[in-house]
């Protein structure tokens, strides 16, 4: 019998591309299993070394969670869908305090006067937006399109958490920010746009990382925390905060052309953590920089969660909670999956674990990795040092591990194999010849350094800062992406 699985974008580069497969089998477990055994390199993305299914790894069949169902033994059928959901690099009782009665100027009733006539917002509608406040956590893709309409809409007061400054990268998707502003904090630019749309709301900004220490005490005063951000700790950070404060945390995440979005929502249904009790390893899922997303899609997705977070203050209509929606650019479909709370959760559940904030950068596995590059189990060389032995016509080969659509935007004439091909295409590589491996900055590099290490090359090297280093130190005519 053959079922129709749905394969997520992160995962495509496994299936040959393909968004859907058909692979017989009368249970998840089989079906599975012939699926991994049809494309042999999803398998460590689905299991664990030790056989078990990955806990960052969901599977749905129609459009429920299988951990409520018969987890992996839970039978199929020809009718049947099963879909992978991986996470990816991310009302409220709103008690909107409309005690203390706030009022709307002349200016502020011709200013909202469509939303004034619409029966669900109307004028009480308007002074509870008016009320409230939304503390953003990130000014980037997601970010923008959230502070221009919750703006525009007329949310009293926007928060906004940013450290980071305006670069090129920036201008394809975060649409709060302009040519002008490349090199100044995204804050500044965040506040003027804000101001410009809208000068009634107050903006409070912090210039900071959001971390263990300072999370409880930013987003205490806030009605509902929206999360933009694109990295698994603060995810985790925000999700076990917001838990921690009984405040919704309206959730949106996106992945060159998949979106994911929710409202958490701890007193009412789960939280990430019933979702994803763990995060993947460091790596695994590639961030934003290094899978690429499609522009308009934080544009989208971010302009959904304004909308959520809207309804979450006006107490109208069904809030998104309990329901996970992914958002398919490429096909343009829209599919609802139900979130269950699962009573185990170790910060939501029956029996909590969690009670305060943890380290999650640990949590994530992303301190140990950085102290083994402190360790220089890598072996590393500089872009002038590789300048000066090429110069000097050293018999060097270069690797390229980056992806083939990279390769043609720049490249310093390596051999290329990409990153996931490495273990089959090893055997095209010479273990006596020295090596220098690169890639865009260093991160993808180090990896099949030590992969090529482990595997009887001795002379590997690791071309710091990669691609980028090399334009930016030694030729600016290698275009920077
Ligand atoms: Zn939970």
């Amino acid at each position: 019998m053959s079922i129709r699985v749905f394969i997520p974008t992160p995962l495509r580069p496994y299936t040959e591309k393909q968004d859907t497969v058909e692979v017989d089998g009368s249970t998840v477990e089989e079906v599975l299993k012939n699926l991994t055994l049809k494309y042999h390199p999803l398998r460590q993305h689905l299991y664990s070394e030790e056989g078990l299914l990955r806990s960052y790894v969901n599977i749905y069949v129609n459009e429920n969670d299988i951990r409520y169902l018969a987890k992996e033994k839970t039978p199929v059928h020809e009718t049947d869908s099963i879909s992978i959901i991986p996470s990816i690099a991310g009302g409220i009782d709103v008690e909107v305090e409309t005690e203390e009665e706030v009022g709307l100027s002349n200016e502020e009733i011709l200013r909202y006067s469509r939303h004034l006539i619409i029966p669900e917002v109307g004028l009480s509608g308007q002074k509870k937006l008016k009320a409230a406040s939304v503390l953003l956590i990130g000014a980037g893709g997601l970010g923008s399109p959230l502070a221009l309409y919750l703006a525009a809409a007329g949310v009293g007061k926007i928060g906004i958490v940013d450290f980071d400054v305006v670069d090129e990268t920036n201008l394809q998707r975060q649409i709060m920010h302009g040519t002008s502003d490349v090199g100044k904090p995204k804050l500044e630019s965040a506040k003027k746009s804000i101001k410009d749309i809208n000068p009634n709301v107050t903006v409070e900004t912090y210039p900071v990382r959001l971390s263990s220490e300072n999370a409880l005490d930013v987003l205490k005063d806030y009605d509902v925390i929206v999360d933009g951000t694109d990295n698994f700790p603060t995810r985790y950070l925000v999700n076990d905060a917001c838990v921690l404060l009984g405040k919704p945390n309206v959730y949106g995440s996106i992945f060159r052309f998949d979106g994911q979005i929710t409202v958490f929502d701890s007193k009412r249904g789960p939280c990430y953590r019933c979702l994803y009790p763990t995060p993947p390893p460091p790596g695994l899922v590639p961030s934003c920089a290094e899978g690429g997303v499609l522009g308009v899609l934080p544009g989208i997705i971010g302009t959904l969660q304004a909308l959520e977070t809207i309804k979450l203050i006006l107490q109208e209509g069904e809030p998104l909670i309990g329901r996970l929606v992914l958002f398919d650019a490429l096909k343009f479909s829209f599919r609802e999956f139900t979130l269950k709370k699962n009573p185990e959760c170790p910060v939501c559940g029956t029996n909590p674990t969690i009670h305060q904030l943890i380290d999650y950068e640990q949590f994530c596995g992303i301190a140990p990795i950085a102290k083994s590059k402190i360790n220089f189990h890598e072996p590393e060389i500089s872009v002038e040092e590789l300048k000066q032995r090429l110069d000097r016509g050293d018999d060097l080969f270069l690797l390229d591990v980056r992806e083939p659509n990279e390769y043609e935007i720049a490249n310093l004439g390596g051999y290329l194999i990409p990153l996931s091909e490495l273990p089959e295409r090893v055997s095209e590589l010479n273990p006596v010849q020295e090596i220098v491996v690169h890639c865009k900055s260093g991160g993808r590099s180090a990896r099949a350094v030590k992969f090529l290490q482990q595997n009887g090359f001795p002379k590997v090297m690791n071309l710091a800062g990669g691609i980028t280093a090399w334009s930016q130190r030694i030729d600016p005519r290698i275009p920077r992406y």
